[in-house]
């Protein structure tokens, strides 16, 4: 059996950001590459929502979209608009996936990104 922390160091070197929020997107854990990448340190974005990421260019069709899978328990990828700290902008290619608990019911949200920025 793997050991849980070998879970934590995986999780904490990748070069994914990473993060898992409750079930209405506030931040309770964020990687090292979430803050290279958003310029955020963890300690601040933690309690705050994923929200504070958002583009405020981006049609809310797309958040929409994306809440709509998430509330049938179904995960979400696509590319979105981003923000860091200081207001730059980066695309973000991103993965939402429901954490579910021992019964099935919805506990969390997993959270993975990268800036695709260079590739576009
Ligand atoms: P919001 O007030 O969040 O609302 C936008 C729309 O989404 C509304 O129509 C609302 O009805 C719906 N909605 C919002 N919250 C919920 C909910 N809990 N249940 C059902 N419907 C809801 N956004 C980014 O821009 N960049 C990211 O990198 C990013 N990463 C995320 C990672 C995770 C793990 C999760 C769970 C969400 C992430 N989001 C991200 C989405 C983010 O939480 C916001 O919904 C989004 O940024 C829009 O914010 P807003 O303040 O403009 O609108």
């Amino acid at each position: 059996v793997l050991p849980a922390r070998l879970f934590f160091e995986a999780v904490e070197q990748s070069s994914v950001a990473i993060s898992i929020t409750d079930t209405r997107a506030n931040i309770l854990y964020a990687n090292p590459a979430f803050e290279r990448v958003t310029g955020y340190g963890v300690a601040e974005v933690v309690g705050r929502n994923e929200s504070i990421l958002s583009d405020r260019h981006t049609p809310s069709l797309v958040y929409e979209t994306l809440w709509g899978r998430l509330r049938q328990l179904k995960p979400w990828s696509g590319v979105l608009v981003n923000r860091r700290k200081d207001g730059s902008r980066y695309l973000a290619e991103l993965s939402i996936a429901p954490v579910l608990d021992g019964q099935g019911q919805l506990s969390h949200y997993l959270g993975m990104h990268r800036d695709v920025t260079e590739m576009h």
